[in-house]
């Protein structure tokens, strides 16, 4: 029981790497909010979790786009646990923003749009969901933040442009609040993982197979055979990584963003 009785809110807490994180959370004894858009999908996680016992999880609708969503999201979590000790800034989204005009995008694709999605996502969204649960941070060094950056946050991939951008980003907001936060005792650092299973990666695959001009099993196997170890990362790994930043295990780490890749990136 690594974090009993902390309170943990992770966006995009519904799937993927953000469900793993907040599994394994709460299994460690935190109080966590899952906050997305989809709220179905959060109840039915919640149900699952909250079997039989207290009420632990709690799904909470948040668009991270709509700064009133966050403010009411954080809201609900104060009037019911009174602090946020541990805040996981997950979600995102991908896609392809090529810069020439003409590059293949797919059928219907905005490339201009898709950059302001995933600006506003993965930074902005990230920035504004700080802003309301650091102020509710307490004194007495169990204060986290977890953000969620990627290897595209240290190297360049053609054609995801926007992606790369708001994952180097993301990188740069860590350094920066980490030192504005250590005065307060709260810990900030950045999570890059490489490929890993998921709905997102499952995206990537096909639309990297469709401009290759190969199948996706064709290019998963490539995509792997680029990873020094050879395999994608469980979301579950990521989901160990976080927990021991969450931890009192990580109390004197900051500033830090984490490779968890199978030895893609190196710096
Ligand atoms: P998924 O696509 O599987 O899940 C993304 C999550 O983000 C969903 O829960 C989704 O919920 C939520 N989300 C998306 N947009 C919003 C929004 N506007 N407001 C609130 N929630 C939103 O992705 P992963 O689990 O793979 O990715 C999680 C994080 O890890 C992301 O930041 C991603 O960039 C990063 N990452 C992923 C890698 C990978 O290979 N999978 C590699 C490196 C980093 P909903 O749709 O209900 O809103």
């Amino acid at each position: 029981m690594l974090l009993r009785d902390r309170v943990a809110v992770v966006t995009g807490g519904g799937r993927g790497i953000g469900k793993a994180i907040a599994t394994l959370f709460h299994a460690e004894g935190a109080k966590v909010a899952v906050a997305s858009r989809n709220v179905k999908g959060l109840q039915t996680f919640a149900l699952e979790r909250n079997q039989g016992g207290e009420h632990r999880l709690l799904p909470l609708r948040c668009d991270v786009t709509r700064a009133d969503e966050i403010e009411v999201m954080i809201g609900n979590v104060i009037e019911l646990w009174d602090r946020i000790d541990i805040l996981v800034n997950n979600a995102g989204v991908s896609g392809l923003t090529p810069i020439l005009p003409g590059a293949e995008t797919g059928p219907g694709a905005d490339p201009d749009r898709m950059w302001q999605e995933i600006i506003a996502t993965n930074l902005t969204g990230m920035y504004r969901c700080t802003r309301e649960a650091a102020r509710h941070m307490p004194g007495g060094g169990t204060g986290r933040i977890l953000n969620l950056s990627s290897v595209l946050g240290k190297f360049g991939v053609p054609g995801y442009a926007a992606y790369c951008a708001s994952k180097h980003g993301v990188i740069g907001f860590t350094k920066a609040l980490a030192l504005e936060l250590a005065p307060k005792g709260v810990t900030v650092n950045a999570l890059c993982p490489g490929w890993v299973d998921t709905e997102m990666a499952a995206q990537g695959v096909a639309a990297g197979a469709v401009r290759a001009g190969v199948s996706p099993e064709e290019f998963r196997r490539r995509a792997e055979a680029q990873v020094p170890l050879g395999r994608f990362v469980a979301p579950e790994e990521v989901a160990r990584l976080a927990l021991f930043l969450a931890s009192d295990a990580g109390a004197s780490i900051t500033g830090q963003s984490w490779n968890l890749d199978g030895g893609a990136a190196m710096w």
